[in-house]
């Protein structure tokens, strides 16, 4: 089968920003990296350490002042190229990609489209968002106020393993463009899709300082980005984020968190459930269900229970999983052995509590060490693990529901609130529907991909599922400190002129205020 050849991997170790570690290798302990679909080693990545990281701190701190002084067309040019860049080594991405995750080559796909179009939007409409505003003055004429958005300086960036190329490119590259410089840790299960993205904004003519990669362990390099950064974008697992939001809160430095989700699709009466059964497919077992946004809850109208059941699960049965870097696999593997694991426990909880299995149930050993088939659950229990926790993982539960109303409130019924997915007969309908959910985004007849692809819309959960945005000019803008300038006519002071009492000045003050009303947006 072929794979990223051992060059690939010596090459991306290159762009490692571990200094030490680069001049004398036994300085630092190595994690190995595999072959997801096979368990077969593929390269040895050093552990960083918490000094490491400062220094890393340290150059990217020097680099930013000259990037940030850049105008922000030079800035978004280096966007541009990185997204030029990406389409032309399309393959050798998704090949490494599909090797440390395991994923099919359609959802390896999904991150690098996700690379080329937030590089081309935000390069696009970046320096627009960025430019100073005026905004209302004080005093019409004698005052003016502009906002100018002031980058944050170096951003923490901690990303996971799941989407390991887009996850690392996407938040990094709005805030690169706001003129900051990133200090990043990727999973240590899957750094080389990383080091390649960020290679090839090198080739795009970044300076080398300004991004810093720094591997290791979430507790040692996590932990001291996160006291260094001047604001960290966080996506993992909700447990982690919550750690890390009471460390930032504790330094009163800004952050934005994109954590777990239990996301619901609805399906009400009068819909096809068989291109319903179809979508539903994609929606849950991309990425074999290693997807924050994946669905894992199925809500369907009584009247269409038993149909839809019976389609979708000979839709699941008939999916096509494999290994593989060619487009025919519909799935791949887990990650790891300790998500697989996971899965297990979830399905075992499910059905010792009463649920049954109608497709999938079972792992695939014969195929590769962490293969698992897509499952299908119905009966569930509330109290069930696969309900009410994030599985991570390629299984999901069927439910019905009476009314629409029901199916809102179960889908509501939940600590997280990322998306939701709604199929109904019409499309108002599905809109008033969506308008009731309360998640971050939802979708009308698709699963996750018109919301996440809604590039000028904010992307970001409730609850436990996050804080704040990506996406849209709030997730360019929060990398960004907004800061008003207001500048007064030198011939107004506001101090009383020598023809008003002093003591009758504030009563002026009040009635000249009063004035503004009449101003348009007073
Ligand atoms: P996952 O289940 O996706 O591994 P985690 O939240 O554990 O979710 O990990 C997401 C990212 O956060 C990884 O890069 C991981 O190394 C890092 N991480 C884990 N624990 C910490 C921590 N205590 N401090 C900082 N980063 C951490």
């Amino acid at each position: 089968m072929p794979r990223p050849a051992p060059e690939v991997f010596e090459r991306l170790l290159r762009r490692v920003d571990v200094p030490a570690w680069q001049a004398d290798p036994p300085s630092r302990p190595t994690s190995g990296v595999h072959e997801a679909f096979t368990g077969e080693h593929l390269a040895d990545v050093p552990l960083a350490t918490a000094e490491d990281v400062t220094d890393a701190f340290a150059r990217a701190r020097a680099a930013q002042v000259a990037w940030a002084a850049r105008p922000v067309r030079e800035r978004a040019a280096v966007l541009t190229r990185f997204a030029d860049l990406v389409h032309v080594h399309r393959d050798a991405l998704l090949d490494l990609v599909q090797a440390e995750t395991g994923k099919n080559r359609a959802s390896a796909l999904e991150e690098v489209i996700d690379c080329f179009l937030n590089a081309r939007f935000y390069a696009a409409r970046g320096p627009r968002w960025l430019a100073p505003r005026r905004v209302t003055p004080m005093l019409p004429v004698v005052t003016r106020a502009r906002v100018e958005a002031m980058p944050r300086g170096v951003v923490g960036v901690i990303t996971p393993w799941n989407y390991p190329l887009s996850l690392a490119m996407t938040d990094a590259l709005a805030a690169l463009l706001a003129g900051n410089a990133i200090v990043m840790k990727p999973a240590t299960l899957t750094p080389f899709s990383a080091l390649a993205g960020v290679e090839l904004f090198d080739r795009a003519g970044l300076p080398r300082d300004l991004w810093q990669v720094v591997p290791g362990s979430g507790r040692e390099v996590g932990g001291a980005i996160v006291e260094s950064c001047d604001y960290l974008m966080f996506t993992g697992s909700s447990a982690t984020g919550a750690e890390l939001a009471g460390r930032m809160a504790s330094r009163l430095v800004p952050f934005s968190a994109e954590l777990g989700g239990k996301n619901p699709l609805i399906i009400g009466p009068g819909v096809d459930l068989a291109r319903v059964a179809d979508i539903a497919v994609r929606a849950c077992f991309a990425s074999a269900g290693q997807l924050c946004m994946s669905i894992e809850r199925i809500y369907v109208d009584a009247g269409s229970y038993d149909d839809f059941c019976r389609l979708f699960a000979e839709r699941v049965r008939a999916m096509r999983v494999a290994p593989g870097y060619d487009w025919g696999p519909e799935m791949g593997c887990l990650v790891s052995a300790d998500q697989l694991a996971v899965v297990e426990e979830h399905i075992a909880d499910a059905v010792a509590r009463g649920a049954r299995v109608l497709a999938g149930g079972r792992r695939r050993p014969d195929l590769g060490p962490t293969f698992h088939e897509p499952t299908v659950l119905v009966d569930v229990p509330a109290n069930a693990l696969a309900f009410s926790e994030e599985t991570f993982g390629p299984v999901v539960s069927v439910s019905p529901v009476a009314s629409l109303e029901e199916a809102v409130e179960r889908a509501n019924d939940s600590v997280y609130g990322l998306l939701a997915s709604v199929f109904c007969a019409t499309d108002a309908e599905g809109a008033a529907v969506a308008s009731r959910l309360r998640t971050g985004m939802v979708v009308v007849n698709e699963g996750y991909a018109p919301a996440w692809a809604s590039l000028g819309g904010p992307s970001g959960g409730m609850g436990r599922s996050g804080v704040g945005y990506r996406h849209g000019r709030e997730g360019l803008l929060t990398y960004t400190h907004q800061r008003t300038i207001a500048t007064q006519a030198r011939w107004l002071s506001l101090d009383a002129p020598p023809f008003v009492e002093r003591d009758r000045w504030p009563e002026v003050l009040e009635r000249a205020s009063n004035l503004l009303r009449y101003l348009p947006g007073r």
